[in-house]
């Protein structure tokens, strides 16, 4: 694994495909409170490339056109906190868009643990560590631990996509699968918008 780190931008002439993996990490998640600190990203090479971003820093606009970039497929890890923090921080709408939270929701009926490191465990028998979840992201240096731990989060997204579509196509919900991504912008504008915990469809 190979983990490069940038500031404020990404790098010019850096083609990371068709189809990328997207992680973010902020000071906390309240979108309105808390700043957007990391973006990260993988070709699924094996390799990340991580975005610190600075307070004040100047238009991101390399990381910009990527993750708007309507060729590119952009793979989340519960799309709906990093789509509704790039819309707020960048003003981008990161589609079209993949969620594996949302994938295994839908055809690992069998079980309730949709979380990121679950998903690596049960179909990749990879263990990753989510310690460094909580800590401070708005350091002006992070530290290795936390550049490995970010980059992680990024490594495995598409190896997670592959598997989940097969088990999306074995139960018949691929279709079903993408209306739900299609609704993840939504979404996350009616987190942004003052409705993060109501279900506007619940009666
Ligand atoms: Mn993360």
């Amino acid at each position: 694994m190979t983990v490069t780190l940038h500031h404020d931008d990404l790098p010019k002439n850096l083609d990371l495909g068709n189809c990328i993996a997207v992680d973010t990490e902020a000071m906390g998640l309240n979108n309105h409170r808390d700043r957007l600190c990391l973006v990260q990203l993988s070709a699924g090479d094996g390799s990340a490339h991580l975005v610190q971003i600075r307070p004040g820093a100047p238009d991101a606009a390399r990381l910009k056109a990527v993750l708007s970039n309507p060729k590119t497929t952009k793979i989340f890890h519960f799309a709906r906190f990093d789509v509704a923090i790039l819309r707020h921080y960048l003003g981008v709408e990161c589609t079209p868009l993949y969620c594996t939270k949302i994938a295994s929701t839908l055809c690992r009926t069998f079980t309730d643990r949709h979380g990121l490191r679950d998903l690596c465990k049960d179909l990749l028998d990879i263990e990753i560590s989510k310690q460094q979840q909580v800590s401070d992201w708005g350091a002006e240096s992070l530290t290795p631990e936390q550049l490995a731990y970010a980059a992680n989060d990024v490594l495995h997204l598409h190896a997670l996509k592959a598997k989940l579509d097969a088990l999306l196509q074995r139960e018949g919900r691929r279709e079903l699968a993408q209306k739900c991504f299609d609704f993840i912008p939504a979404r996350a504008q009616l987190d942004l918008a003052g409705w993060p915990e109501v279900d506007i469809f619940a009666h």
